[in-house]
Order: C-alpha cells, then structure tokens, then sequence
C-alpha cells in the first residue's frame, strides 16, 4: 500500500494544531513547525511575580468546534478541560455609573435591559431573532466550509438569501433601528470588534456575532485559555505529529508549479508535496514563498483589521467592580473608531479588562488581582504612532482613566507589575502584519469572499489557514480554517 503523502504545517497558532491533528488522525505523516518556543500563536501566557495572564484571548466561544476537533482525536472537550459557562458574558461600565451586566440567564438579563431601558426589552427579543436568522442564513456557507476562491462561497442558497443578510447598511444603522438606548447601541456594535472592524463601517451581516455571544453563551476553561494551547499541543503529540518548536520556516520552495519542500532555521530541509500554512498569507507570500512577493504586495494594499494595545497588571488589591470580563466605555464611540481608522490613538479610548482569579485564584498572589487590559488600535500599517515612546504614556492614560472615570480608586499606586504589548510586538512575535489582530479587515459588504482563499491558487500543495485566511480570526474561526485546510488536503 503507498503511504500517504507527508504534510508540513508551519506555525502552531490554532488554525495550524488543528490541521496537523486532523491530518494526523487521517494517517498523513505530519510535522508542525513553530518559530517560538511554545506553541498557541496568538493565544499566549505570560507568568511574572506570582502573576499568570493569557495575553491573547480571554473569550472562549462555540465550544462545540474545539469539542469536534478533539473528537476526531478520540478525546472530548468535557475530557480534557472543566468549561465554565460564565453567568455573565460581560460587564459594560459607562463613565457616569450606568452598568449594563449581559446576564446568561433570561430572566436576569431581561432585568439588566430593564434597568437601562424597558422599552429596549421587547427591541432585545427583535433584535435575538433577527441576528439569530443572519446567523442561521450565513454559518453553514461561510463558516463551515472550505474555501477556494470567492466563487466557492456563492452556492445557490447565497444567491436566494443574499438579500436577507442584511449586507448592504452598516452594523450601526440596523442597531439603532432596534434600540432606543444610546448604551445598549453601543454594547450591540462593540460585536464589530470581535473581528477587529469598526460598527460604522462593517456590513450588518455581522450582527450575527451577537447571537454567538448571547444565544450560545460565553465560556472560561477553568487555568486560563493558553490551558487550550497545552490541550492541543499534547494531543497532536498523541496521534503523532512531529511537533518541532524554536523553529523557523524559513522557505517554502516549489518546482513545476508544486510544492516541492521547506527549508528551516536549523538548516534542515524537508522534502514534502503538501505544506499548510498558519502564518498569515500577505506574510507567507512575503516572506517563505518563492516568488510569492508580487502576489504579497496585491495583498498589502488591502485594509488590515485593528491591532491591539495590551497591558497586562499585576494588582496589590482587588477591585470587586472589575468581572470576569468588563468593558470600561468611551464616552464617544463613533469619534474612538474614526480615530482608529485614521490611525490615530483616541485620547478616552473603550477599555476591556479581563481578571481570572474568581475562577483561578493562583494567577495572583493571595488578595491581589491579574488584569489583562486591551484597547483596540490601529494597526501599524497606515498609521504613524511612535509606539516606543507612546506606549508607557499610553498605559498610565488608561489607568487614570480607570480611576478617575470608572471609580477604581487608588488603581496606579496598586500596580506591583506592568508588561506592555504594542502592535510591533505582535507583528514581531506571531509575524501577524502590521500586528493586526484579524488579519484583514471585514469593513466591506463583499470582505468575506475577499479573505484570502485557503487553497493557493497558483502553487498545488500549499493550503492555508488561521485567522488570516477563511473564515476569519478568533479561536473558534482559527480552528475551524485548520480543520478546512485538513479537509482539502485530502
Ligand atoms: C490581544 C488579543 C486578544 C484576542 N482576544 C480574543 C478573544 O477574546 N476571543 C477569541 O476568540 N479570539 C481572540 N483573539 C484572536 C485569536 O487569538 C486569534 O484569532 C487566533 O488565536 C489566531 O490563530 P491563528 O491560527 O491565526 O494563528 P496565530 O495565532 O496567528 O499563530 C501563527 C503561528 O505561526 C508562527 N509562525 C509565524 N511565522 C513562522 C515561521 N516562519 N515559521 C514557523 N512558525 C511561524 C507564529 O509564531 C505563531 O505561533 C485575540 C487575539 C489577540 C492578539
């Protein structure tokens, strides 16, 4: 009988863990390569002082695809981490003391819609119905299958529902023609950034994320998400992946219009046939390919998704009003994003801030608090910030803030450690462009059929996936593209 062909996936972000396992598990001899340390990509851990942060996502969503992922390896989601469904997906706090607590339970959050405003109840259950119909309209054709190129998108059923997807006004228009609050408009479009575009500019199709989050819930593993990283990492090893961390790729090279092998920052190289890869496409065809840089530069003049400012503080005291996950508001949100699209930093920006220990209580020192802190930024391409002599100052802007607007007295002179990660960082540690978040950005009506595909339509071999490619950033959108670049690599 012939073996099946090897394949080699560079990078163990979690589009990259998820396309080695399931090519493992479909009996291809499978080596993953990743250039850091450890692998997790994006979903990463920093530990100083008695601290622990996840310092990439804090948010887990549709557990259900990491569930199937770990089945076809033979586990389950229940047998390898404890999921918490958290009771509330997330606290938003506006400056003048409103809160607005978005409660798992009906009941409790038709309570929390109340306290803002009773009319907005009935406009809520609206609005549910509506986001869950883009949802049900959009998840099979643009999420669970593969892409090859725009055309592969457009099945009958697009053509027929296109309409329906409610494509052609902005996020924002379809929120306010639901809400009377000017809060509860602005919790609905925050759901714009959860794939790094702006609620004034993104399509309204995209308002299918607030059914994800309040129809499917929110969900915590119990030790932190980089406990995922560790999950996936110790099952591709399970079913036989060659996993080589501190490891660069350093060439992807092809004859005769294939694959034909990788070369590596230990001077190896590995003759192959089949490589995926998890390193965003603009960056592969940049930087690994070929002959690939003509095809990057088409690339590099598209918008990128935002970046991200992150500060990660380690607390003396703990702050009670700080949940699981918080969003501390600007006071004017349509002047934060035209900022960021301006690639400008915006002087009062949204704060989110996530602390763990309720769930964990050894990511910090007894009494004290692990704050992971994130504004959302431009990326670096187009914008001029001068992040090494911005970003201290940056960091303190937010913490006054904290205090002065948002009522977390004495916050400065609590903080016993601060790490700071700029856009550079993150273009410089994940070789994300420009730092990007999301890779590029989901500002157009026609931005989803406009990702890069996941099978190069010049090169047959190479796949790609993660949250640059098909169908987009986030943990759930990262595994699901891994385990679309397994599928058309049988
Ligand atoms: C600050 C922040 C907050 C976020 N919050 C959330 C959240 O709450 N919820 C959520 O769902 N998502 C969130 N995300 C997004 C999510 O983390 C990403 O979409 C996802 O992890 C990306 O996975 P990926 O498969 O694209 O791989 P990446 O994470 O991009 O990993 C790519 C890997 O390839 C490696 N690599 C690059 N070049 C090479 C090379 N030449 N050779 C070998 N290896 C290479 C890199 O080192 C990296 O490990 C957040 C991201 C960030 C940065």
């Amino acid at each position: 009988m012939r073996q099946a062909e090897h394949v080699v996936v560079v990078g163990g972000g979690l589009g990259g863990l998820a396309a080695a396992i399931r090519c493992a598990v479909a009996g291809r001899p499978t080596t993953l390569i990743e250039a850091r340390p450890n692998v997790g990509g994006k979903l990463n851990i920093v530990r100083d002082q008695g601290f622990v942060w996840d310092i990439g996502p804090s948010l887990l969503t549709m557990p259900w695809v990491l569930d199937d992922l770990l089945r076809v390896a033979g586990s389950s989601l229940a047998a390898e981490l404890d999921v918490v469904a958290l009771p509330s997906a997330c606290r938003y706090m506006w400056a003048d003391g409103t809160r607005f607590d978005a409660m798992a339970s009906l009941p409790a959050l038709i309570q929390s819609i109340a306290a803002i405003n009773p009319r907005d109840v009935g406009n809520f259950m609206r609005f549910m119905q509506y986001s869950q119909q883009l949802w049900d309209l959009s998840a099979n054709q643009f999420l669970y299958t593969p892409m090859t190129g725009w055309q592969s998108l457009l099945d009958w059923r697009v053509l027929r529902d296109g309409w329906r997807l409610d494509g052609l006004r902005t996020m924002d228009v379809a929120v306010r023609s639901f809400f009377e609050s000017p809060q509860l408009q602005q919790v609905m479009n925050r759901f714009a950034t959860y794939n790094g575009s702006s609620p004034y500019r993104t399509p309204a199709t995209f308002n299918l994320i607030a059914w994800a989050e309040f129809g499917f819930g929110a969900f915590y593993p119990r030790g932190g998400l980089y406990r995922i990283a560790e999950v996936l990492q110790a099952t591709a090893a399970r079913v036989g992946v060659d996993i080589r961390t501190a490891t660069t790729v350093t060439g992807i090279h092809h004859q005769h219009g294939r694959v034909c092998g990788v070369t590596t920052s230990t001077g190896e190289t590995i003759a192959t046939q089949r490589v995926i890869s998890n390193v965003d496409p603009q960056v592969t065809l940049a930087k690994l390919l070929d002959g690939g840089a003509g095809r990057a530069q088409r690339l590099a003049r598209r918008e990128l998704s935002t970046s991200g400012f992150v500060v990660l503080w380690g607390l003396r005291e703990r702050y009670a009003q700080i949940d699981h996950h918080t969003i501390c508001f600007s006071p004017d949100y349509r002047a934060e994003f035209a900022d960021t699209d301006a690639g400008r930093l915006h002087a009062t920006p949204t704060i989110y801030l996530n602390h763990t220990v309720d769930y964990d209580a050894n990511h910090a020192p007894a009494g004290s608090q692990n704050v992971f802190a994130l504004v959302n930024v431009p990326a670096t391409r187009g914008s001029q910030i001068d992040w090494p002599n911005v970003a201290a100052g940056y960091a303190d802007q937010m913490a006054r803030q904290l205090e002065t607007r948002f009522g977390l007295a004495g916050f400065r002179q609590n903080i016993v450690v601060q790490h700071i990660l700029t856009p550079h960082d993150l273009a410089q540690r994940y070789n994300a462009p420009g730092g990007s978040i999301y890779g590029l950005a989901s500002n157009s009506a026609l931005s989803a059929f406009m990702r890069p595909p996941q099978r190069d339509p010049q090169i047959a071999g190479l796949y790609y996936c993660g949250g640059g490619t098909h169908p987009g950033g986030g943990i759930p959108l990262a595994l699901l593209s891994g385990k679309h670049a397994a599928q058309l690599v049988e």
